[in-house]
């Protein structure tokens, strides 16, 4: 599975912890389109699609970036509407992102949204309450856990591929990690973002080989920034800044190789194509 996380270069994480306020937003250069045109040609070139989580304010404010993406046919899923971690949300405001960006993204695709990503994988054992709440506002699917330790996210015990994840109240949803690499009884992150930027490339592939060899589908996962590194630099802490431009300019080489070699598809695809491994329940309520 492929998929991009839609949202500006100045809506990071790491901007956030620079300084970087969402009321400034407006104010900055936008460089999405042209990131998601070339992104939508790569993916036509290999013939290949993509789930596309689209942070709920470029569809207020960019529009034609939706239209565009849905489009191509891809599938257009939420990342919630103003990139808060899910830590510094309350069950209720959670509640009512998913029901407005939804909303706002069902009328630009004319598609119905069904897939939802939070902010920097920020679902772990102390956020697993929204498990419910995205069970109880009717999405189908989550991909917001990353199994591996982490000083920002993760839920190290986590199961590597699709399954079903349980919250505190029961709740239940089909839930698909990013791909990790399991090497000495750990998950190393491999799937995407910096990782993807930071590794050889044939690391990432033998991971994917790897999920094949278990009957299972690998998830990459990559921010249209990640293909400009023209991109101006943000006040942001030197770790962060290292991290967020660690190979910028070589992604775009990175993702033509992976499309070369494997087959991607959305989401909503992989689920009517193959057995999700809904199988397998975890518990996200209970600290393992
Ligand atoms: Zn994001």
């Amino acid at each position: 599975m492929l998929s991009f996380d839609v949202e500006e270069y100045f809506q990071v994480e790491a901007a956030a912890d620079g300084g970087t306020r969402p009321q400034q937003w407006d104010s900055f250069e936008k460089r999405l389109a042209p990131c998601v045109e070339r992104i939508l040609r790569l993916l036509s070139d290999h013939d290949a699609s993509a789930t596309f989580f689209v942070l709920g304010w470029v569809a207020r404010h960019e529009r034609d970036v939706v239209r565009m993406i849905a489009n191509a046919g891809h599938e257009i899923a939420s990342h919630g509407m103003g990139h808060a971690m899910l830590g510094r949300l309350a069950p209720e405001q959670f509640h009512r992102e998913l029901l407005d960006s939804r909303r706002l993204l069902e009328d630009i695709s004319g598609r119905p949204v069904v897939g939802f990503r939070a902010p920097t994988f920020s679902i772990t054992h102390e956020t697993a309450w929204a498990i419910d709440v995205l069970a109880e506002a009717g999405y189908k699917y989550d991909s917001s856990v990353f199994p591996i330790r982490h000083d920002r996210y993760g839920v190290p015990g986590a199961p590597r591929f699709a399954h079903l994840a349980v919250g505190p109240n029961g709740g239940e949803i089909l839930e698909i990690p990013p791909l990790t690499l399991r090497v000495m009884g750990v998950n190393w992150p491999v799937g995407g973002g910096g990782y993807l930027r930071l590794l050889p490339v044939c690391l990432v592939a033998a991971a994917l080989n790897g999920a094949g060899r278990l009957g299972r589908s690998g998830m990459i996962y990559l921010h249209p920034w990640e293909l400009d590194p023209d991109q101006p630099i943000l006040p942001m802490s030197r770790l962060a800044r290292r991290r967020h431009r660690v190979n910028l300019g070589r992604t775009d080489a990175k993702l033509r190789r992976l499309l070369r070699r494997f087959r991607f598809t959305g989401v909503a695809e992989y689920l009517d194509t193959e057995a999700a491994g809904v199988e397998q329940a975890y518990s996200y309520g209970l600290k393992g």
